[in-house]
C-alpha cells in the first residue's frame, strides 16, 4: 500500500487482565483492528525491570503502587505490527484512567482506575523500539508479510 507505514508496537496484559480473563477479547479487539502477532511471552515483573519500564514515572508518588500492582503475578508481554499500530492501539486502549475512558476502548470496557487499566502499549515508534528490545531478543520476533 502506498503510505503504508507498518510499526511494531509493545504491549503487556496488566494482572487485572489476566485475572479477570480479558486476555482473549483484548487480543481479539487487536486482531479485527488487522494486527499481526510477532511475538509472545510469559514472565513475571520483576521491581529492576519494572523500574527500568516506568522509569518516566519512578519519582512520582503512585509508583510503589504501580510497582507492586504490575509485579503481583506473572503476565503476558506481546509485539504486535501493523499499520500505524503505535496511535492505532492507544485510541483502542482510551485514556490512562480508566474511569475517565469511553465506553468502547478496553480500558473503558475492562479497566478500574487510573493505576489498574488493562493493558500497556507504547506511546511513540522510538518508545516502541526500546521496550520491544527491553522484553524480546531480535530472534524472538516473527514479523509477518501483510
Ligand atoms: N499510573 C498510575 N497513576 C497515575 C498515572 C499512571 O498508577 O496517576 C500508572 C498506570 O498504570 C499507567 C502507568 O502508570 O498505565 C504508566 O503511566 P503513563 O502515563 O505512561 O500511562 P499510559 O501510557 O499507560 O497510559
Ligand atoms: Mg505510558
Amino acid at each position: 500500500m502506498v503510505g503504508a507505514l507498518m510499526q511494531r508496537t509493545l504491549i503487556i496484559f496488566k494482572p487485572d487482565c489476566m485475572d479477570q480473563r480479558h486476555v482473549g477479547n483484548v487480543i481479539d479487539r487487536f486482531e479485527q483492528a488487522g494486527f499481526a502477532i510477532i511475538g509472545c511471552k510469559m514472565t513475571l515483573l520483576t521491581p529492576a525491570l519494572l523500574r527500568e519500564h516506568y522509569a518516566h514515572v519512578a519519582d512520582r508518588p503512585f509508583y510503589p503502587h504501580l510497582e507492586a500492582f504490575m509485579g503481583a503475578r506473572p503476565v503476558l508481554i506481546m509485539a504486535l505490527r501493523g499499520e500505524q499500530v503505535v496511535q492505532r492501539v492507544r485510541d483502542l486502549l482510551g485514556p490512562t484512567d480508566s474511569r475517565k475512558a469511553a465506553k468502547g476502548t478496553i480500558r473503558g470496557d475492562f479497566g478500574t482506575d487510573v493505576t489498574v487499566n488493562v493493558v500497556h502499549a507504547s506511546d511513540s515508534e522510538v518508545n516502541a523500539a526500546i521496550e520491544l528490545a527491553r522484553f524480546f531478543r531480535p530472534g524472538e520476533l516473527y514479523d509477518v508479510k501483510s
